[in-house]
């Protein structure tokens, strides 16, 4: 692709292992020259799947696509690859090239993974990009830096490792630990920076809380799951450091966009990735689509991610004004959910139960059905021993006051709100979280 073939002779000739020179080069990269060769490498997608992939063929020729037509991606009318068309067929019927590497997501809705497949060349182009991010964030040659990331089947770990094959630091790889045994390794290492998932890190940091052991750390880069500001806040007065969280998923080897120092949004690899915001409401969030740009092994053509975000297209205050960003994402558009309190998704929750000290991150809000009225169930783990009568009023409270007009009907009795308390480490099933569930379908399909 035009991009690929661009960059490469750059790091043949000039970045070579030295991020900041790539670093340098992309604050110089008019945001005008990006859309050109993003509108050429499209295309050169679109001709290649057309050409090689059983799956978008057969689309294609369904839905009356001439692929000779199509410059950009609105071109392609209401098409979408979807993680349906992902999980239904096998990885074959998008497969245009050899692949070398796999992995697979891990998925919150579903008990079938899918797979996705890449050619060393492909890793190799994305991973010689984040050094320049991680740069832009604070570390420096001779760092030690360690993931605590799982790497079965998933491409996290993975993708760290390759990153930091073109960062001159020392690099441990952990993989996902318990916190009790990485806390007595770490010891010995003290990085200066951590790859973790949210969760795993709020746990790490209470442990060290309980037993001590902090020590001068420059940052800790999250992503897998997305966080709240109410931990990134627990974690970052605890270790007096910043927590940046990056954004991706399996589908783009996890390489959507980062978060610079003003955390105000993920810069996005433009080089990698074609943006597009589905159906933006008046504030122009949307479902995020994402067209993978220099992937021929198994690329991916506006890709639905269901998270739901929005373009920032005025400049960042950060030293790459020049690279557009996405929101934090604030949800995913599976989560959101039509019922008697209105349209709930799990920002709102987040807001609702932001600094209540004595229940864990991870709670979960259920819709149900209590008779012909929807029952909203707040799902909490109990974190150090607190009465469940205690933490009820102080939810409710906090509730009360920060939303009045859900509450306001609850009191006129439009739907129904409980608590259920639960002991630590129980509602997350799966390695996501699903923040909020709707559970009504569950009791129609019982009575049937
Ligand atoms: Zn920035």
């Amino acid at each position: 692709m035009f991009l690929e073939l661009f960059k490469s002779l750059l790091f043949k000739y000039y970045v070579g292992n030295e991020p900041d020179r790539w670093f340098r080069l992309i604050r110089s990269i008019p945001p005008e020259f990006v859309k050109k060769a993003q509108g050429r490498d499209f295309k050169a997608v679109v001709k290649l799947v057309a050409e090689r992939s059983p799956f978008y063929r057969e689309k294609f020729k369904k839905l009356g696509i001439d692929p000779r037509s199509v410059e950009k991606p609105s071109d392609l009318g209401e098409f979408y690859t979807t993680s349906k068309d992902l999980l239904e067929n096998p990885p074959e019927a998008f497969l245009c090239g050899t692949p070398r590497i796999g992995f697979e997501t891990t998925g919150t809705s579903s008990n079938k993974n899918k797979r996705i497949f890449f050619s060393q060349e492909e890793i190799d182009s994305i991973a010689k990009d984040a050094p320049a991010g991680l740069l832009l964030l604070g570390l420096r040659r001779g760092d030690k830096v360690c993931s605590t990331m799982h790497s079965s089947f998933w491409n996290a770990g993975f993708t760290i490792r390759e990153a930091m094959r073109h960062f001159d630091c020392f690099y441990v790889n952990a993989d996902k630990l318990p916190p009790i045994e990485f806390y007595e390794r770490a010891q010995s290492y003290k990085f200066d920076a951590i790859v973790c998932e949210p969760s795993w890190l709020v746990l790490y940091t209470e442990l060290c809380k309980q037993r001590g052991g902090f020590w001068p750390i420059k940052f800790f880069l999250v992503g897998g799951e997305n966080m709240t500001e109410h931990a990134r806040r627990f974690v970052e007065e605890a270790w007096n450091c910043n927590v940046f969280i990056g954004y991706g998923m399996t589908e783009t080897f996890g390489s959507v966009g980062v978060e610079c120092p003003s955390k105000m949004g993920y810069h996005i690899n433009e080089f990698h990735n074609w943006c597009e915001i589905l159906k933006p409401d008046a504030d122009g969030y949307g479902e995020l689509v994402v067209t993978t740009l220099q992937r021929s092994t198994m690329p991916l053509l506006r890709y639905r991610t269901s998270d739901v975000t929005r373009l920032i297209d005025e400049p960042c205050t950060c030293a790459i004004p020049n690279i557009r960003r996405i929101a934090k994402i604030r949800g995913r558009s599976d989560e959101m959910i039509n019922c008697g309190m209105g349209n709930i998704s799990p920002p709102i929750f987040e807001y609702a139960f932001d600094g209540i000290q004595g229940i864990t991150n991870d709670w979960q809000v259920a819709v149900k059905k209590d008779g012909p009225l929807d029952l909203i169930e707040f799902r909490f783990e109990i974190a150090n021993g607190s009465s469940a009568a205690e933490l009820e009023k102080v939810v409710t409270d906090q509730f009360k006051t920060r939303y009045p007009d859900y509450w306001r009907n609850v009191e006129m009795g439009l739907y129904k709100l409980a608590c259920r308390f639960e002991p630590r480490g129980t509602l997350r099933k799966k390695q996501k979280l699903i923040k909020v569930v709707d559970e009504r379908h569950e009791l129609w399909e019982s009575k049937i």
